[in-house]
């Protein structure tokens, strides 16, 4: 848990009207992200080159290396606005790429979930099944892509293939002595004191209504903050899911009796 919550150091800001996005590196900020043609440019700025990468949490990640040696902008760059901050938490990171609804929240929540008993922390929101997928290895610290079809198993099974985590992996014997180790941060109720998350049915309901209700009055604010009590770190991350899928179900049945009845 400890270790997710000091993960990502930086925040990328709301993207100006020239499309770069400010970065702030433990609050400090330190200069912008943009993208142009595919690739992701980081800019500090004093420094000569941007640097190039594939998306934009390397990108924002280059400014925490440059941050902790030293090289930091004379003329800080704008904050992100103050505004924008009940969006800025870590779940701004963990949103689904892909298109915000409920059904896709819940399958992000899900996997979230599925992610810590396996022992990966993600660094990026849900990228869908059968997309690269930025991880990070909790059993020896390994960054890098794998795709959550192959996590979840054939058919949806919940068995990981191939076995083999990836190249430079602890053994596979440790695996579980190191899951093991893992789990004992997990926790049926949420221990949060930044707020809390849903792991009754009943809090559970009331987050997938309102969701559902903010998603289709376009309430978009609202709707991002209740995303993230579905998918910011928590030790109760397998419960919360556990309920929230249960609470899903539910509301699709009423939905579909109401249908039926009328
Ligand atoms: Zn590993
Ligand atoms: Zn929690």
């Amino acid at each position: 848990m400890e270790e997710q919550k000091t993960a990502v150091r930086y925040v990328i800001g709301k993207h100006a009207a020239n499309g770069y996005y400010p970065v702030t590196v433990d609050g400090i900020p330190t200069g912008t992200i943009h993208r142009r043609h595919k690739v992701w440019y980081a800019t500090v700025p004093g420094t000569v080159n941007d640097a190039r990468f594939t998306n934009r949490l390397d990108a924002a990640e280059y400014h925490v290396h440059m941050y902790d040696l030293g090289i930091r902008p004379k003329v800080p760059a704008q904050a992100p606005a103050a505004t924008d901050a009940p969006t800025h938490t870590p779940a701004t990171f963990l949103l689904p790429d892909l298109r915000l609804t409920v059904a896709n929240l819940l399958r992000a929540a899900e996997a979230m979930a599925r992610l810590a008993q396996l022992g990966w922390a993600p660094l990026e929101g849900y990228p869908g099944a059968d997309q690269p997928w930025l991880l990070r290895c909790r059993l020896c610290g390994w960054t890098g892509h794998r795709f959550w079809s192959h996590l979840r198993g054939r058919n949806g099974d919940m068995v990981p293939r191939p076995a083999h985590r990836h190249d430079g992996c602890v053994p596979i014997s440790e695996f579980p002595a190191g899951l093991r180790a893992l789990a004992v941060e997990r926790t049926r109720t949420c221990p949060c004191a930044s707020r809390p998350h849903p792991t009754t049915f009943g809090d559970a309901v009331d987050v997938i209504n309102g969701l559902s209700s903010d998603l289709s009055t376009g309430n978009r604010a609202r709707a991002l903050a209740l995303a993230a009590v579905m998918l910011e770190p928590c030790p109760a991350t397998v419960r919360r899911a556990e309920e929230l899928r249960a609470a899903y179900t539910m509301r699709e049945k009423v939905v579909k009796d109401s249908r039926r009845r009328a």
